[in-house]
């Protein structure tokens, strides 16, 4: 199966779909974590990708394009994925059906994670994320077992643009670049709205629900 898990920034992409990976046996395709990881390394390309990561604005989407077809040919792909956080403009949206088609591929279905602004900025301010495993949690909604470690041991820290300034940006790329794809899957009859408000599992199941799995 291939899903897009769409949704606003804080919208909980992430951490639904680590849960989904192990039911549908098909890796996480997540943009943002790829671009950590490439700026982690120190790369040139990971210092492009910084210095639009840290203003809150979206990555040009040919840069986009070469990170997400180099990991579609990865073996583990073979079978389906789910994207999170990506597609993120209607070009992306075409360029990964392109890409899909010619694997003989198609988008199932796009659950759409509802929640409000001031909900997005309580949940980011408050995240905090593994440097080692990638893990999510919230310090209050799905606590780590201390404030500065996660359960593999690994050391959590904050994301450099999870700030309340750099939230808004973000909130403000989603809602000009990001939010008319709802109308191009919705055209296609795949979006399936979720209520993003609620535990993590009640919200999983929603998507379970939606998706009917
Ligand atoms: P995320 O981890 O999905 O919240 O993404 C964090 C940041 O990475 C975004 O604010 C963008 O700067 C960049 N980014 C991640 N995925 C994409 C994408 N598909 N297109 C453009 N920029 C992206």
């Amino acid at each position: 199966m291939d899903m897009v898990l769409f949704g606003p920034p804080g919208a909980g992409k992430g951490t639904q779909a680590k849960k989904l990976v192990d039911m549908l046996k098909v890796p996480q395709i997540s943009t943002g974590d790829m671009m950590r990881a490439e700026r982690a390394s120190g790369s040139e390309l990971g210092k492009k990708f910084d210095s639009y990561m840290s203003q809150g604005l979206l990555v040009p989407d040919e840069l986009v394009l070469e990170l997400i077809d180099k990991r579609l040919s990865e073996p583990d792909a073979a079978g389906g994925a789910i994207f999170d956080g990506y597609p993120r403009t209607v070009a992306q949206a075409q360029a990964l059906d392109a890409l899909l088609t010619k694997k003989g591929r198609k988008i199932d279905v796009v659950p759409s994670i509802e929640v409000s602004l001031q909900e997005m900025i309580d949940r980011i301010v408050e995240r905090r994320m593994c440097q080692s495993c990638g893990q999510i949690y919230h310090l209050r909604y799905n606590p780590p077992p201390s404030s500065d470690k996660c359960q593999c041991g690994g050391e959590l820290i904050q994301r450099k643009d999870d700030t309340e300034e750099v939230v808004r940006k973000r909130n403000q790329e989603y809602e000009e670049k990001t939010a008319p794809i709802l109308k191009y899957y919705g055209d296609k009859g795949l979006v399936k709205p979720v209520d993003g408000v609620g535990s993590l599992d009640e919200i999983t199941e929603r998507i379970k629900k939606a998706v009917g799995i």
